[in-house]
């Protein structure tokens, strides 16, 4: 396998992933991330380590991210559930009511699923992870492959494989010479980007005042903005976070000032005054941020599709340019998991390719 050499493209989970298996294996690679950060959809807030994107999975049946953070030696916890919730719409008002426990036990990682990004990263060489390198086109020469990027002619490698770790619909837009047949960027458009739509609010707070009312942070509204509510602390400290029930358009005519005063104003409803106060408040809207969601995102009401059949691009980039985003696995399809799922599924491949 001497002669491999892959471009990854996309650094967050799976780019991560499938660079730290790669590396591990011997096999040269370079990774390429559009953004100045790596992480991708995950990211946390500046201070207590928040999630602001992914921050459960379920051990119970997502077995390639126990074994992960086990391997990265990563501290995990279960969810905050203890405690009554509370309840918000028009006709009643505010209620308290008993809580209940998921079937299936959601756990956190300490200091939020950004230490995942940051324990894969310190174990790549710098030298081969490139930040600020948006992918524009893929150029083939019938043998090697040359990825081209926005900020010019620089970055001139030429690869055997290009890993695509990044959303379908974002792939849609990358220019291919030979070009993409129609049916590819129709399959590829179709396929709708996990949470892309969806943003998050995080609330840090000097103390957990709702644990202590008894309260486990866990709230369902029909007012809103924010529609579901949960615990979001950790080893750091105290927080509470919500998904909202506005959607991508309606966020978008307010400030972020304004969705803050109005997050806290909802906490204040829900938990009392002491909710008033935070540390530090933290919004990031996915669905307006170009490297995770496209207009067709914004537009979408938060689907979760499952794909029951393997994304291949028509000849001659078939075996070579392969999907490797969680959007791209045949199970946990948008999940971390899913990320893990669809890099296995290619590494495995290549291995059976022996030294092809
Ligand atoms: C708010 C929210 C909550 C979520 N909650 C959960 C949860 O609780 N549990 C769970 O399992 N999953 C959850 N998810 C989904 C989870 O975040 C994703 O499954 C996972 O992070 C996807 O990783 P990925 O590497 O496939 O894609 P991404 O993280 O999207 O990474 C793609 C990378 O490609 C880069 N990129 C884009 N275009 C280019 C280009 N042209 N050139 C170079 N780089 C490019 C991007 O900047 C990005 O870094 C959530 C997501 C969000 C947004």
């Amino acid at each position: 396998m001497t002669d491999v050499r892959i471009a990854i493209i996309g650094g967050g989970l799976a780019g991560l992933y499938a660079a730290y298996r790669l590396h591990r294996l011997g096999i040269a690679f370079d990774l390429f991330e559009a953004r100045n950060r790596l992480g991708g959809r995950i990211l946390a807030t500046g201070s207590g380590g928040f999630d602001l994107g992914p921050s459960w999975f379920w051990p119970d049946f997502q077995l390639r991210m126990q074994a992960l953070v086990t391997e990265l030696g990563l501290p995990v916890f279960e969810q905050y559930t203890a405690g009554a919730m509370m309840l918000e719409d028009r006709a009643v008002g505010v209620v308290r009511r008993a809580g209940y426990v998921s079937g299936n036990t959601s756990m956190r990682l300490e200091g939020g699923t950004a230490q995942l990004v940051s324990a894969l990263s310190a174990r790549l060489p710098a030298a081969h992870v490139h930040l600020n390198a948006s992918l524009q086109a893929v150029n083939d020469d019938g043998v090697l492959m040359q990825p081209v990027f926005a900020d010019g002619p620089d970055r001139l490698q030429t690869y055997t494989h290009i890993w695509l770790a990044l959303p379908p619909r974002l792939i849609a837009g990358i220019q291919f010479t030979p070009a993409l047949p129609e049916r590819d960027l129709q399959t590829l458009k179709a396929v709708p980007t996990w949470m892309a739509a969806h943003a998050k609010y995080v609330a840090h707070y000097a103390r957990p005042f709702w644990r202590e009312a008894g309260l486990s942070g866990d709230a369902f509204s029909r007012i809103g903005p924010l529609a579901e509510v949960h615990d979001a602390g950790n080893n750091q400290g105290a927080a509470l976070f919500g998904f909202f029930g506005i959607n991508a358009a309606q966020r978008a005519r307010l400030t972020p000032p304004e969705i803050k005063l109005a997050c806290r104003a909802q906490l204040v409803r829900l938990f009392g005054e002491q909710a008033a106060e935070p540390i530090e408040e933290s919004f990031y809207d996915w669905a307006a941020d170009p490297c995770t969601a496209t207009e067709q995102d914004r537009l979408s009401n938060g689907e979760h599709v499952a794909l029951d059949a393997e994304i291949v691009l028509a000849a001659p980039w078939a075996n070579r340019v392969r999907l490797i985003g969680s959007e791209a696995a045949l199970e946990q399809g948008g999940y971390m998991e899913g990320a893990l799922a669809a890099v296995d599924r290619v590494l495995v491949e290549l291995g059976s390719m022996g030294s092809d």
